[in-house]
């Protein structure tokens, strides 16, 4: 089909251009009228139906949006999953899926886990005492799993033998031999028999970001020889029926399957041994890496994953079954600690575009008989850029545009013909971008020149605040905006954020085939809002975040779809006020307005204000300091 056509715009280029049906795992999807939606089973809430819902409850951008029914989602998925490959594999053991608080340790989130997960006796993994803390306080079902990972101390331990009593099967998993004689010594104390687990060094090396977690310098788990001394040491004190766990973590987010499987065979070794040795082992923790798909890509790379949630269950029963088979022994109960892929799905950053700003020529005066002769050079490129030469005609109006700054810098060129110039060579190199889009080989040096052209759209958000990944270790989100969907984004642009950051930027975004380094977007209307989604956000970002700037945590949203097409707002709670990030750092927000006030009547003793104004002002100080620390209109 000719492209000159230019058929319309359609709702489903969005959804190509966008990638939302490859990334969304069926929870997100368009409405006919250019809308993202929330969707489940059989509902679909527009988006922004719900930020119009919340203004009405004074919720303003930036907004963290929970969706209840997606947590739920996931963690049904995830069991079924597990239950359909053991059925179709015929193991003998069943799945019973943890998950780790430090993903999201939001209340809400922890309570939402604990309590759809009831069905399933979903568990969590808790890696301090805070984290055991809020375990103990969620979890009703008994039966249910506790693994404490991480350095314990006695007070640690002796929350867990509690928990036992209660119980809860409470594993302490062992990562150093020093952690031993405290829970021998507590549980006589206490007169419970402690489940013990023991983490094991891997040395399967894994691919992806956080591949450190495996491996010979990894800081977690028990190196071979002091696996030895903890079996010897239960032996002795007769407690090897103790330890029934095994546990290993790969790392997170791990993009290759066969990686799984290779991690996964070198823990059955371990498990068969230890077995070997009399501990009575009935549990393989496997831990997390369940990767989730960010970039919808479907391949073995750090944003993505070269398998599905069936695929990884079925490979990980697999492999057991064949390895440990092989060996004559039982099978295990099957541990994962899944956490990003559970909660990601589950949470949107929602805000709103403050202002944009571009990098166009604007109108180009006529050619005087008087203008500058590097006026009539550039305009003689412009009337001669040539499709073959585009590289040279590049160089000479960079040399032209930077010879006209040299000459106003030594006074013999005016701010006028200067400005022309700037303009100048903008309108030049949107020329060459143009016919570059014609070319099927762009010359190297031209590569990055559309970015460096695209507009900057100013969100209203901080980055690292609510994107901390992005900036630490280039995680990438699905991002686009939520409506006007069925309209074609004319503008190409990075996001920046409203720090004063040079680093508070997005500039590189999942694309159709590969990595964009700008996202398309449509021009802002005067009096409308144009919002902005970034996706899959419930995992690690939430309390990653710093005050830079002192902006401070969002608003957030939690909301729950109904089958009828409504929805409900389970819980709304909002974000730090300016009082709030001032009394983290230390400041008091009592005695700042006591000070601002003197600060006042002195300005009226001294005649700069009435008394009536000073009312005023102090006022308006008042209403600052309680209100949200991001951009208000
Ligand atoms: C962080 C962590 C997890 C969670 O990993 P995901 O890849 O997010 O599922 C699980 N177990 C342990 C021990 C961890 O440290």
């Amino acid at each position: 089909m000719a492209k000159s056509q230019n058929p319309r715009w359609t709702v489903k280029d969005s959804a190509q251009l966008y990638g939302i049906d490859r990334w969304a795992n069926d929870y997100f999807g368009l409405s006919d009228d250019g809308k993202v939606t929330a969707k489940t089973l059989h509902t679909q809430v527009p988006l922004l139906d719900i930020i119009e819902g919340m203004a009405e409850r004074d919720l303003h951008m930036p907004v963290i949006l929970r969706i209840e029914n997606i947590l739920d989602a996931q963690i049904f998925r995830l069991n079924e999953a597990f239950r359909q490959a053991i059925d179709t594999l015929g193991y003998a053991g069943t799945y019973r899926g943890v998950y780790p608080i430090k993903v999201n340790q939001q209340a809400q989130v922890v309570e939402e886990i604990a309590d759809f997960g009831k069905r399933y006796q979903h568990g969590f993994e808790v890696g301090s005492k805070p984290e055991m803390i809020a375990a103990l306080s969620t979890l009703e079902e008994p039966g249910s799993l506790i693994i404490c990972n991480g350095y314990k101390d006695e007070e640690f331990i002796e929350l867990g033998l509690q928990a036992v009593k209660l119980g809860f099967i409470c594993f302490f998993v062992i990562e150093t031999p020093t952690e031993l004689p405290i829970i021998i010594e507590r549980s006589k104390a206490l007169d419970v028999k402690p489940y013990i687990g023991v983490r094991v060094k891997m040395t399967t090396k894994v691919s992806g970001h956080w591949n450190t977690t495996s491996g010979d310098r990894s800081v977690f788990g028990l190196t071979t020889t002091q696996l030895i001394e903890v079996v010897d040491k239960l032996k002795a004190e007769n407690m090897l029926d103790c330890l029934q766990l095994l546990h290993c973590h790969l790392g997170s987010q791990i993009p290759n399957i066969q990686d799984i499987r290779n991690g996964i065979a070198e823990a059955c070794r371990f498990y068969a041994d230890l077995r070997a040795e009399g501990a009575a082992l009935s549990y393989i923790d496997l831990g997390g890496g369940l990767a989730v798909d960010y970039s919808g890509a479907e391949r073995n790379e750090e944003q993505s994953r070269n398998y599905s949630l069936i695929e990884y269950c079925e490979d990980i029963v697999d492999t057991l079954k064949q390895t440990l088979d092989q060996h004559k022994m039982p099978h295990p109960t099957i541990v994962t600690e899944s956490g990003r892929a559970t909660v990601a799905y589950s949470s949107v950053l929602l805000f709103n575009i403050l202002d944009t700003n571009n990098f166009e020529p604007t109108a180009l005066p006529e050619p005087k008989e008087d203008d500058h002769p590097l006026l009539k050079q550039m305009r003689d490129v412009r009337a001669e850029l040539n499709p073959r030469r585009l590289q040279e005609n590049y160089n000479d109006t960079h040399y032209y545009r930077n010879e006209a700054r040299e000459q106003f810098r030594r006074g013999l060129m005016d701010l006028r013909s200067r400005s022309v110039a700037e303009n100048l060579f903008l309108d030049i190199l949107h020329a060459i971008t143009a016919l570059l889009e014609t070319m099927d080989r762009v010359p190297q040096d031209l590569e990055g020149l559309k970015q460096s052209l695209a507009d900057i759209y100013y969100g209203n958000f901080s980055l690292f605040q609510s994107l901390p990944d992005i900036w630490a270790i280039d995680q990438q989100f699905p991002i686009m905006p939520i409506h006007r969907l069925d309209e074609k984004p004319t503008r190409e642009a990075v996001i920046a954020d409203i720090t004063c950051d040079c680093d508070g930027k997005i500039d590189s975004f999942i694309g159709e085939y590969e990595t964009q380094k700008t996202l398309s977007l449509h021009p802002l209307k005067e009096d409308e809002e144009y919002y902005i989604g970034v996706f899959l956000v419930g995992a690690y970002q939430e309390t990653l975040g710093d005050l830079h700037n002192l902006f401070g945590d969002t608003n957030v949203v939690s909301v729950r779809l109904n089958s009828d097409g409504t929805y409900e707002f389970v819980k709304e709670i909002h974000g730090d006020t300016i009082a709030d990030v001032l009394s983290y750092v230390e400041y008091q927000p009592q005695s700042m307005l006591v000070n601002y006030r003197n600060t006042a009547e002195r300005a009226v003793r001294e005649g700069r204000i009435t008394a009536r104004e000073r009312t005023e002002m102090i006022k308006s100080f008042n209403a600052s300091m309680q209100g949200y620390t991001y951009y208000e209109k």
